[in-house]
């Protein structure tokens, strides 16, 4: 593969499709995932590449959920297990998470070949693997509707970064609390998940283990109230806002009903 230039204004950007194209050769990801990579890559550049204050305040209030789950699952799909597989597990032991490989197109090889590059990177027990404990959840069609029993089946708070929306909404419908990390605030995986991210998988997931570290030590009725306080329509209405004001600010233009600063 070609260098890349650290001077290169693009060089962050281009050393993660490197990484996610060498995963594509490697099995871990489908040529679908670099579609829907270059998706979130459009919508990082009008956040203009960065944690936003808005996607802080959903990482908060997703850590504090993640605390208080009793059956905590984070899924990970093949992009996801590419850019951040070390970044995954250390969050998953670090707030007692189970780690399920959860994949949109699936085969067994590809179950396989993620299981063990999250273990290589560090993974225990990762479970999605293979049929023992599959089961099949009634709300989707096809092959995309498996889970294991011992997981996402069973959980109360599910992680999905990069997620499809039918899964999304199957989720919600089977009662679980489900928090998105999802850079485009318009898809339904945004609009439908309890708590929706908008930033990009490689930012958030080690800010999120930072923040977790911090809140650990936490009492329950606060971390109660971060959850229940968070409005992700709100959430994401500051996203989609952030998104205007900076294209109109690029376009030198600073209208008064935008001028205010953030808000909320
Ligand atoms: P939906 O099915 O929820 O309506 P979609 O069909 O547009 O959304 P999918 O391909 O199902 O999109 O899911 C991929 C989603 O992941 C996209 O919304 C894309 O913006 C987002 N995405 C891709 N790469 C990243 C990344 N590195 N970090 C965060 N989000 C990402
Ligand atoms: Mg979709």
């Amino acid at each position: 593969m070609e260098e890349i230039f650290p001077g290169h204004p693009r060089a962050e950007s281009l050393r993660i499709r490197k990484r996610i194209a060498e995963a594509m050769e490697m099995g871990i990801v489908v040529p679908e995932g670099l579609t829907a990579h270059g998706r979130g890559e459009a919508f990082d550049y009008l956040i203009g590449e960065k944690t936003t204050e808005v996607a802080k305040r959903a990482i908060e209030a997703s850590a504090a959920a993640l605390l208080m789950a009793s059956h905590p699952v984070i899924s990970v799909n093949g992009n996801a297990a590419a850019l951040v597989p070390s970044e995954l597990v250390e969050l998953s032991k670090i707030c007692g998470a189970k780690l399920e490989v959860n994949l949109f197109h699936r085969s067994f090889r590809r179950e396989l070949l993620i299981a063990e590059h999250l273990k290589k990177h560090g993974g225990g027990e990762i479970l999605g693997v293979g049929e023992e404990n599959a089961v099949r959840l009634p709300e989707i069609q096809s092959e995309r509707r498996k889970a294991d029993r011992r997981g996402i089946y069973k959980a109360d708070v599910i992680l999905v970064p990069l997620e499809d929306g039918d899964r999304t909404e199957a989720l919600k419908r089977m009662g679980k609390f489900v928090i998105a990390i999802d850079l485009n605030p318009l898809s339904r995986t945004a609009r439908a998940a309890d708590i929706t991210i908008v930033d990009n998988i490689v930012r958030a997931v080690p800010l999120m283990v930072e923040i977790l570290k911090e809140m650990k030590s936490k009492p329950t009725d606060v971390l109660r109230k971060m959850v229940k306080s968070f409005d992700n329509e709100a959430n994401l209405a500051e996203s989609l806002k952030f998104m205007s004001r900076r294209l109109l600010e690029l376009a030198g233009e600073t209208p008064n009903y935008l001028s205010g600063g953030t808000k909320g």
